[in-house]
């Protein structure tokens, strides 16, 4: 009974999928919501009760392919490098509520498998929403990506303590005067990688409402470092913003490298 109910909703999504991709895709997973009541990270429009806020939100309780997860007992895979052609352009630093998000310029490419994506953004999660062997860092950032054909492409990246990095201070302080001055500071993205690119790859979905399952995960092996008072910024700004953990279910969770 209750597997047929599964299928039944599976079905559904499936037939919803494309419309949802359009309707939500390219906000990601900080945008705010479009209509119905505002969800949050905890109390009662927390993520254990985000698909009964609206109708749009069902797949967040209902999906079978949900992010984040804990990237563990990954097979080896010959997924080939991440090709990241991220150039230094512009960006605009502002806060949805749910994150600090920095809108970038067009211009900046991913490819991935054979398949094409641009940055539309990044956004930083405090403490992180994938766990790598079970392990939580301080921060992750998400570089949304999208293609043509609606999907997003999301490339994951760890931080934890260590040293001071330069670019993630040029987007505190400009999230700092947010709203006050039209201040669109040029950042150096490759400065928010680590050198080894690594990564895990499988197929999941945003990690805020609606939760649909459009997004090719990426998310590097490697941490980057920030400095302790970094993130300690973060975490007055938005403490907590980490939906919980999603189970595997019938997923392969891929590694590059050896
Ligand atoms: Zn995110």
């Amino acid at each position: 009974m209750r597997i047929h109910r599964l299928l039944a909703a599976a079905a559904a999504l499936s037939l919803a999928g494309p419309a949802m991709a359009q309707d939500h895709g390219v906000g990601h997973e900080t945008a705010p919501a479009a209509h119905g009541p505002g969800w949050s990270y905890s109390g009662p429009n927390g993520p254990e009760y985000w698909a009964r806020l609206d109708a749009a939100f069902a797949t967040c309780a209902a999906g079978q392919q949900e992010s984040p997860i804990d990237l563990s007992d990954a097979i080896s895979a010959d997924l080939g490098p991440l090709d990241l052609q991220w150039r230094r352009l512009p960006a605009r630093v502002f806060d949805t509520g749910h994150a600090i998000q920095v809108e970038i310029s067009p211009g900046s490419n991913l490819t991935m498998g054979k398949k094409g994506y641009q940055l539309l953004q990044f956004h930083v999660h405090q403490p992180s929403e994938h766990l790598l062997n079970g392990h939580r860092y301080p921060l992750e950032i998400h570089f949304v990506h999208t293609a043509p054909d609606g999907t997003l492409g999301v490339v994951g990246v760890f931080a934890e303590p260590g040293a001071n990095n330069p670019a993630l201070q040029t987007v505190l302080a400009a999230a700092a005067t947010a709203g006050e001055a039209d201040d669109r500071p040029t950042l150096d993205l490759t400065a928010l990688l680590p050198e080894q690119r690594d990564y895990f790859r499988y197929e999941g979905s945003l990690t805020t409402p609606p939760c649909s399952e459009t997004v090719d995960w990426a998310v590097l092996a490697t941490p980057i470092t920030v400095s302790e008072a970094q993130i300690e910024a973060f975490s007055r700004l938005h403490p907590g913003n980490t939906r919980p953990l999603q189970p595997l279910n019938r997923r392969f969770l891929l590694r590059s490298g050896r």
